[in-house]
C-alpha cells in the first residue's frame, strides 16, 4: 500500500515514510492510495467479531502487501485487548459506542496503540530508533504515552502546559518513566505546540534524531478508528434500522475515520457532527463557506478546536463535493448549559454517565432524531466520566469512580523536568538526554 497526498495526488510515498513522517512537504494529509471496498459479505460476517479482529481483516486489505499476515494478526491483537461495546440506554433509541476501554480511558488509545504497534514492527525490522515529540492538552499525551511505553526503538516526550491538564491526566504523563520523559511548560498548550513545531524544522535536532510526530493528522491514527464503527455496526445490525452515528468532533479525525468505513461500504445511513461552540464545520453545512476562527473554552475542552485539522481530509472523502457530503453529513452544535443538562437529564433518566464530550454527541443525535425518529442512533462516547472527575461530579451530584488501573497511577510519584517556553533550553535538553 502506498500513500499520497491530498494537495497533490501524484506524489506517492511507502507505508513506513507515510507512518513515520507524519505530514508530507507539500502541507497537505496522506490518503491510502486505494480504499479497499469490504462489500456485504464482510458487513453480514462480523457480528461476533472483536475490535482486533475486524481490525485484522481490515488490515490485512490495506496492508497484505507490506506486512506478513501472522505479523500483522499479532500485532493487532496486541494492540486492542479491550473491547468497544455498544450499550443501549433505556430510552429505546439511543445508544451508546463506548470508545473508553483502553489504558487511557479515551479513544484516542486506539490510534495511537495502533499506530505504536506498527511504528514498533518498521523499526524491529530496520534497527532504527525514532524519537517522537508531542504537545498535548491533555487525551493525546496519555493515549501516546500509554500506548507508545515500551517499544522497543521508539523514545517519547511529551510537553505540556504546566497546571493546565487535569490530575489524572498529569499522572497518565508523568508516572510511567521508562521510555516516557514529560516536560512541564511554564506557558501554554500554544507554547508547548510551537516548540514542537520549531524542532521538527531544527537542523542540527534532525541530524541527530530521526523526529516523528504522533499527532493525530497521521494517517495511522485515522485509519485504526474506522474499525469501531464497523464493530458497532455488527453489534446493531440485527435491529434492521438505518444506522446514524453521532461524532462528538474537535479536529474531525474521529468522524473522518467514520467516513473512511463508509469508503470501505459501511452501510451507514447519516453521519453526525456534534461540537461545542467551536462550530466551524456545522456552520459550514449550514451556509457552504468554511471559515476557521480561534478557538473557545468550553466544558468540552478537547473539543475546543477553531480550525480542525482534518477538515482537508473529510471533505476529500467525499470527493471535495459539498452536495455529497451534505447527503450524509448533519451537522448541529451546543454550548455548555446545553451539555451540562444533557449530562444531568441522561443520568436522571438512565443512570448513565457521560463526560461532557459525550453529552455534546447526545445532543446532537437527539436534535436529528428529531425529525428522523425511525433510525438506529448511535453516539460515540469517546472519554471516560472519571477522566473529568470535578466537572461530571458538579453536575450529577455523585461521585464518579476511578477504574482501578488509574486508581494505582494516582497513587504513583510523579516525574517531569520543568521547563520555560524557550526552545534554546528545550534543544539543549533534547541533545544532552540523547
Ligand atoms: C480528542 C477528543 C475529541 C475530539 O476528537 P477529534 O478526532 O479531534 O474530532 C472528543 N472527545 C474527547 C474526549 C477527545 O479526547
Amino acid at each position: 500500500m502506498r500513500f499520497y497526498s491530498t494537495n497533490n495526488p501524484s506524489v506517492r510515498v511507502s507505508m513506513e515514510e507515510a507512518l513515520l513522517r507524519s505530514l508530507p512537504a507539500d502541507r497537505g494529509l496522506y490518503m491510502p492510495e486505494t480504499i479497499p471496498f469490504m462489500g456485504a459479505d464482510f458487513f453480514n460476517s462480523i457480528a461476533g467479531g472483536s475490535l482486533a479482529d475486524i481490525g485484522f481483516q481490515i488490515s490485512s486489505a490495506l496492508f497484505k502487501d507490506s506486512i506478513p499476515a501472522h505479523k500483522l494478526d499479532d500485532l493487532i491483537h496486541h494492540a486492542f485487548p479491550f473491547d468497544t461495546p455498544v450499550v443501549a440506554l433505556e430510552d429505546g433509541k439511543t445508544h451508546v459506542l463506548e470508545l473508553f476501554h483502553g489504558p487511557s480511558l479515551a479513544f484516542k488509545d486506539v490510534g495511537a496503540r495502533y499506530m505504536a504497534a506498527m511504528m514498533g514492527y518498521y523499526l524491529e525490522q530496520s534497527n532504527r530508533e525514532v524519537h517522537i515529540l508531542v504537545a498535548t492538552s491533555g487525551d493525546t499525551g496519555g493515549a501516546v504515552a500509554m500506548g507508545f511505553l515500551g517499544v522497543p526503538g521508539i523514545k517519547v516526550t511529551i510537553l505540556y502546559p504546566t497546571g493546565r491538564v487535569s490530575e489524572l491526566q498529569e499522572k497518565q504523563l508523568t508516572t510511567l518513566g521508562q521510555n516516557i520523559t514529560a516536560i512541564e511548560v511554564d506557558g501554554s498548550f500554544d507554547d508547548c505546540q510551537a516548540l514542537v513545531k520549531t524542532a521538527f524544522t531544527d537542523f542540527e535536532l534532525n541530524q541527530q534524531f530521526s523526529l516523528a510526530s504522533a499527532n493525530s493528522i497521521n494517517i495511522f491514527r485515522l485509519i485504526p478508528q474506522s474499525f469501531y464503527y464497523v464493530r458497532a455496526y455488527g453489534q446493531v445490525k440485527h435491529l434492521g434500522k438505518p444506522v446514524v452515528f453521532s461524532t462528538p468532533s474537535g479536529n474531525f479525525g474521529n468522524l473522518s475515520a467514520g467516513a473512511l468505513a463508509y469508503k470501505m461500504g459501511l452501510p451507514v445511513h447519516q453521519f453526525i457532527a456534534s461540537t461545542n461552540l467551536n462550530y466551524v464545520v456545522p456552520q459550514y453545512l449550514q451556509t457552504g463557506i468554511y471559515s476557521p476562527k480561534p478557538s473557545v473554552e468550553t466544558i468540552s475542552n478537547a473539543m475546543d478546536v477553531g480550525s480542525p485539522s482534518n477538515f482537508v481530509r473529510l471533505v476529500h472523502l467525499f470527493d471535495d463535493n459539498f452536495d455529497t457530503l451534505k447527503q450524509v453529513l448533519s451537522g448541529y452544535f451546543f454550548d455548555d448549559a446545553q451539555t451540562r443538562q444533557a449530562m444531568a437529564e441522561v443520568y436522571q433518566q438512565f443512570h448513565y454517565v457521560m463526560c461532557p464530550h459525550t453529552a455534546v454527541g447526545y445532543l446532537g443525535l437527539q436534535s436529528y432524531q428529531q425529525t428522523n425518529p425511525d433510525v438506529c442512533g448511535i453516539t460515540l462516547a469517546t472519554a471516560h466520566p472519571a477522566k473529568f472527575k470535578e466537572l461530571v461530579e458538579s453536575v450529577i451530584h455523585t461521585p464518579v469512580e476511578i477504574p482501578a488501573a488509574l486508581e494505582e497511577l494516582m497513587n504513583r510519584p510523579k516525574h517531569s523536568f520543568k521547563m520555560k517556553a524557550d526552545f534554546a533550553e528545550f534543544k539543549d535538553f533534547l541533545l544532552q538526554t540523547a
